[in-house]
């Protein structure tokens, strides 16, 4: 039982001003684990303060200084690799598989910001005058459940490398693993009020960053809902604003793709994170003359995908992070059959011989239509819909008439014919014929998949604004 009482300001684990407590639980066995004291409005507001007398001095930092600060970030966060995996797998229920990859993305991306930062000029010429990019200012970084290390420590190295100062609020839900992230960057021996980390509640916490006037910058990863409320809330005082929201990706499967090769990649996009991804592929696209070939192989390939125990190396999918998570995917599996989309893998209730645990059987939906509720709606979990389309056009059309529009994928065998439907597609990503990332390239949605991007130049300067200095010769 980990009892998590402390929040990170100014330097310093305190004991937050809030006294409301908050129980984590091991998702694949539904037991307590830990409790968490959650902070407060006057938390954040003290570590808004923090940030603010940190930001003058900071903002004067050069270049050199601060890549030297985030290669220490980065060595201090490595150094806890394994304690994080088991953190991801016992608070989140990732499988290790999965776990092992976040683990180390929470440290390779301040790597990223080092790299990005060496070859990045702060100044440039525009015509007769210079441009000098100028960090905004104190960062609010508000960062959800589904990979919590990973974005704490991608946003604070965009705000730091850019020379902002940020708050920091996690999730509620991941208490144990910001606390083992912020151990770490403690270790990494920054000036005092750098970064303040305050675990606490969104309609708290995260509403007082999202309105404090000292706060210039909000960078938030969560649910396109909260997103919204954040921007409005942010625009009394005009912050800069950059959301990282919900998708419905498509997975568009071209007439000549193998399906070989093919179906466990749709697999491997759709189940990503146990489904709890915001850019797994959940809408599986599927040419209307191939579809009974293409079920066939889904079956095939379902039955051999394990959900369960998320220690077990074979598994390929954990459980879901909350019982409310659990009894929303299981909703939305109910709502698939009442709209007359046929099942064809898994559906209610617990994966076979799985007795505990939000654990959710790996479901695919066929004959499903795009104007349904669960081709619509981010359901967040492992459920899939397959959609059959006519013909290229169709296809297109298709996977555009989505209010979202994050990530898209592509795979056929003919690579020109691929690209070419890539590049109709309204998404900030797409990816043809491979699920591997791109650290370098931006990350963010097109529609209501948010606002600005993340990573690489792109990352960086959504935390500076341009001042043009024109002076007399
Ligand atoms: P969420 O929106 O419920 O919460 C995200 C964060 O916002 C949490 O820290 C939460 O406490 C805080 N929050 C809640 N209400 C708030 C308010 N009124 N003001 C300020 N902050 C508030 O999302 P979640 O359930 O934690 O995460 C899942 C969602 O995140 C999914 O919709 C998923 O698609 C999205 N997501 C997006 C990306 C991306 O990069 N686009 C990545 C991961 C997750």
């Amino acid at each position: 039982m980990q009892i998590i009482d402390k929040i990170y300001i100014d330097g310093a684990f305190v004991t937050p001003h809030g006294d409301e407590s908050f129980d984590l639980f091991n998702p694949a066995t539904e037991q307590v684990i830990g409790r968490v004291r959650l902070a407060d409005a006057q938390d954040a507001r003290d570590a808004i303060a923090a940030a603010k007398r940190a930001f003058p001095a900071f903002s004067r930092t050069s270049k050199r200084e601060r890549i030297e600060m985030l290669k220490r970030m980065h060595a201090a966060v490595l150094a806890r690799e394994n304690d994080l995996l088991d953190a991801i797998v016992e608070e989140y229920g990732a499988p290790v598989s999965r776990a092992g990859w976040m683990a180390r993305h929470a440290s390779d991306v301040l790597l990223e910001a080092v790299k990005v930062l060496e070859n990045y000029a702060f100044t440039r010429p525009a015509g007769t005058a210079e441009v000098v990019m100028q960090p905004l200012g104190v960062a609010g970084l508000i960062t959800p459940w589904n990979n919590d290390a990973g974005f704490i420590c991608g946003k604070l190295a965009a705000a730091l490398a850019a020379g902002c100062t940020a708050v920091i609020k996690p999730s509620e839900m991941s208490a144990i693993q910001t606390r083992i992230v912020t151990e770490a960057l403690h270790a990494a021996d920054l000036p005092r009020g750098v970064f303040n980390i305050v675990t606490g509640r969104g309609e708290t916490v995260g509403a007082e960053i999202s309105a404090h006037p000292d706060v210039a910058k909000i960078s938030f990863t969560g649910s396109t809902a909260v997103g919204k409320t954040i921007l409005r809330t942010a625009a009394e005082s005009l912050k800069r604003v950059t959301l990282e929201l919900g998708g419905k990706s498509p997975f568009v499967v071209l007439d000549d793709a193998n399906f070989d090769d093919v179906v466990p990649m749709a697999l491997g996009a759709g189940f990503m994170n146990s489904g709890q991804a915001c850019i797994a592929g959940t809408r599986i696209l599927v040419p209307q003359h191939r579809l009974a070939e293409f079920e066939a192989r889904v079956r095939e390939e379902v039955a051999r995908t394990q959900a369960g125990n998320p220690r077990d190396p074979q598994t390929a999918i954990g459980p879901m992070v909350s019982r409310k998570q659990w009894e929303r995917v299981q909703g939305y599996i109910r709502i698939g059959t009442d709209e007359g989309a046929r099942l064809i893998a898994g559906g209610e209730g617990l994966p076979e011989g799985v007795d505990g645990g939000w654990f959710v059987k790996p479901t695919v939906f066929s004959d499903v239509s795009n104007d349904m509720r669960i081709a619509r709606e981010e359901i967040f979990g492992p459920v899939l819909s397959i959609i059959a389309y006519r013909d290229t056009e169709d296809a297109v059309a298709i996977a555009n008439d989505t209010p979202y529009g994050l990530q898209a994928y592509v795979f056929g065998a003919d690579k020109q014919q691929a690209r070419e439907v890539a590049a109709r597609l309204d998404a900030g990503r797409v990816m043809v014929n491979t699920l591997n990332h791109e650290p370098a390239a931006p990350f963010g949605g097109f529609k209501q998949s948010g606002i600005g991007r993340e990573y690489g130049t792109y990352g960086l300067e959504a935390f500076l604004e341009p001042k043009a200095v024109l002076a007399a010769s």
